[in-house]
């Protein structure tokens, strides 16, 4: 009910919009990627990287001062303590095997923040494999530290010059590449966004996240269903992952958190659901924010990791059958939430996975419920935001 059909279609979202030049490309990604990822050398190689290399399984960590406040049971699953700093290396680390299996040599990606263009560098110096990142220049700008890892780590980081110069033109940029490259060229993209069958693919090798929550819980309360997941959503990789193994579970009651940046009708906020309506964006039907002419609307969030129009179209299913209960959370209350967590229990989350936090104050818990939050990443690359909200200078 919550995976995609043949076509990749969940419910009437996803599916494959791309140009004619892209589709043997996709069309072999699609017969091969299934049998590899559920193929045993590749579970063994995936596993062995994922526990060796990214420190996993991450600890389900029970947040007591923060439980103690809430009056409930709050648990925190630490992706922010994965190698590069958060979840993305789980995906990465999936899509270099995948690629290495295929053949290819040659890995493109697109970044906005960086965050992904790092964890992508990282498994192609791993691996030994050539790697080229676009990225709009403006971004370029913003994200200067993240744009000197890659280069270190031996990428090319290519600027996208048109448009706004931000992650919709980089991701154009990408595209073209991998229409004028498409024998030996492997497309990496980063969240659970993109034509078929990325959005399955990406959600597959972060569903890592739910199948250890599962085992964590039944190890630590004995059961291995908790009553709330929460988990904040860009494109919506890391809640994907959340999520995943719970989406048959119906007691469990799963929560994505969107950015509203300065509020949902201040016209400067990312928040796809609450704002947006249906359309096509990066090959794929989900929801977007456009204007009245459907053009695709610059988006704006304090979080950098939270800052795209759409949104994955297993989470557009979701929303529409009730399955999922998606919550926009703003800049301010994000922050509030981030220093909270910090002062409470000694840890410094991302600015997007301060945005799950953030619900926190939000929700009815009872006593007796098992709450996970996911921690998507740390924030040392926020804290120069921290450090002007916060003024930590003074
Ligand atoms: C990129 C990023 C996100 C948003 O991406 P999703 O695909 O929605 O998970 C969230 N948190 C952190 C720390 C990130 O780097």
């Amino acid at each position: 009910m919550f995976h995609p059909n043949e076509k990749g279609f969940y419910g009437q979202y996803g599916g494959a919009y791309i140009p004619e030049m892209l589709i043997p490309n996709i069309e072999e990604l699609k017969k091969n990627y299934l049998e590899i990822l559920e193929s045993e050398t590749f579970q063994k190689e995936y596993h062995l990287l994922l526990n060796d290399y990214a420190g996993r399984p991450s600890p389900l960590f029970k947040a007591q001062r923060l439980s103690d406040k809430y009056n409930t049971n709050i648990w925190l699953k630490r992706e922010d303590l994965n190698h590069t700093g958060s979840h993305k290396l789980n995906n990465t680390i999936g899509q270099i095997l995948l690629a290495k299996k295929m053949g290819r040599q040659r890995i493109i990606a697109e970044t906005g923040a960086g965050q992904h263009g790092v964890a992508t560098a990282t498994v192609c110096a791993l691996m030994g494999l050539q790697c080229i990142v676009y990225m709009g220049q403006t971004d370029m700008e913003r994200q200067a530290p993240n744009v000197a890892r890659m280069r270190m780590l031996g990428a090319e980081v290519r600027p996208a010059l048109s448009g706004n110069r931000t992650l919709k033109d980089a991701t154009n940029e990408a595209l073209r590449d991998w229409i004028a490259n498409p024998t030996d060229t492997f497309y990496l993209i980063g969240s659970v966004v993109g034509p078929h069958p990325y959005p399955d693919m990406v959600a597959r090798l972060q569903a890592i996240i739910s199948l250890e929550i599962k085992q964590q819980l039944k190890q630590k309360v004995g059961t291995e269903l908790p009553d709330y997941v929460i988990a904040c959503v860009g494109g919506g990789s890391n809640a994907a992952g959340s999520f995943y193994h719970f989406l048959e579970d119906a007691s469990v009651r799963l929560i994505g958190t969107e950015a509203a940046g300065l509020g949902v009708d201040s016209g400067e906020t990312a928040a796809s659901m609450a704002c947006g309506d249906i359309g096509i964006i990066h090959g794929s039907m989900t929801y977007l924010m456009q204007n009245e002419d459907g053009q695709i609307t610059e988006p704006y969030s304090i979080s950098a990791g939270l800052d795209y129009p759409g949104i994955g179209p297993l989470h557009a299913h979701l929303k529409d059958s009730g399955r999922a209960t998606y919550m926009p959370v703003t800049d301010e209350e994000s922050l509030q939430a981030a220093l909270e967590l910090t002062r409470l229990e000694g840890i410094i989350p991302a600015l997007e996975s301060a945005h799950a936090l953030a619900v926190l104050p939000k929700m009815n818990f009872k006593p007796g419920d098992q709450v996970v939050v996911t921690v998507s990443g740390r924030g040392d690359k926020d804290m120069k935001a921290y450090m002007e909200y916060f003024k930590l200078t003074e």
